[in-house]
């Protein structure tokens, strides 16, 4: 590995939310991911391949359904876990690894989402909603042609549930909330979620009252829709209703990627008066200061 390691603006610098060849949308070679993540100097770097609770086994298990095009994310799960068990044991040493996951859809089916939280390899769970019940993700939504009020409904449904899964509560920092407004946005549509404003407050509410976190995802950067998930305005949400544990991430899908734009998340964190950034090691948070 190079020894020019690139100058950061923040002297802790961490990714806690990307992927790698063991993803479904990612070719990422994991190898070079590790490379990227050392010569960017990050001080965590966690490794969150998908999986959808939902579409656990192969597709002979869900012969009814047109809702996925991916199935068998219990196969993923499993090899991009012992590829990353085997990675930390390799070179653990030189780059701090952790092994994670981003768990989607936990209480479609619960019982899978029970068997990947009691896993002891993890060291950190994000969990997201990608997709409501009965519809397909919000990455293969059509919204040119729906109307106004049905995105609205979308909007209050995929609410819903992100306060469902707060209240669940089985995982560490919720992942890139506001999710749909990346599709939506890029479809030419302008969103605002400000109507879902109170249901997001007890969600927060729920997440900070059991030592819960977020994560600040700079995916938003890199995709032009001009802010983090979720923009500032809902980081300080939750930092003043008491939540004390925030991670940032890339989202990244390729080596490149890595790192991307983590300062803008890490700016947005200490804007709304965080001190620290958190990662999770063995289910743990591990507080780091931002400067
Ligand atoms: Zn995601
Ligand atoms: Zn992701």
């Amino acid at each position: 590995m190079p020894n020019s390691r690139k100058k950061l603006i923040f002297m802790n610098v961490i990714d806690c939310h990307t992927h790698t060849e063991f993803s479904v949308d990612s070719d990422a070679d994991i190898i070079s991911c590790l490379r990227s993540a050392y010569e960017k100097n990050l001080r965590a770097y966690a490794i969150t391949d998908h999986c959808e609770c939902n579409w656990w086994f192969p597709r002979e298990h869900y012969p009814d359904t047109e809702l996925s095009e991916d199935f068998d994310f219990g196969d993923c799960f499993e090899k991009s876990v012992s590829a990353v068990t085997k990675l930390k044991e390799q070179y653990g040493e030189k780059l701090n690894i952790l092994c994670g996951v981003e768990m989607g859809q936990p209480l479609h089916a619960p019982e899978i989402a029970e068997k990947i939280v009691t896993d002891k390899r993890l060291d950190m769970i994000i969990a997201s909603v990608h997709q409501i019940r009965d519809e397909k993700d919000f990455y293969f939504i059509n919204y040119r042609t729906m109307g106004a009020d049905e995105i609205d409904s979308l909007l209050e449904k995929y609410f819903t549930e992100i306060y469902e899964v707060c209240k669940w509560g089985k995982f560490d920092v919720l992942g890139h909330l506001g999710y749909p407004v990346r599709y939506i946005s890029a479809s030419g549509i302008s969103v605002n979620i400000d109507k879902f404003d109170d249901i997001i407050f007890e969600s927060f509410r729920e997440l900070a009252q059991n030592g819960k976190g977020i994560e600040i995802n700079s995916s938003g950067i890199r995709q032009g829709v001009g802010h983090c998930f979720p923009s500032e305005k809902y980081v300080k949400m939750f930092r003043d209703l008491g939540g004390e544990i925030v991670s940032v991430g890339s989202d990244a899908h390729t080596p490149n990627d890595i790192g991307g734009d983590v300062e803008i998340a890490i700016k947005s964190a200490y804007g709304a008066g965080f001190e620290n950034l958190c990662f999770f090691r063995d289910r743990k948070p591990v507080f780091l200061g931002i400067n």
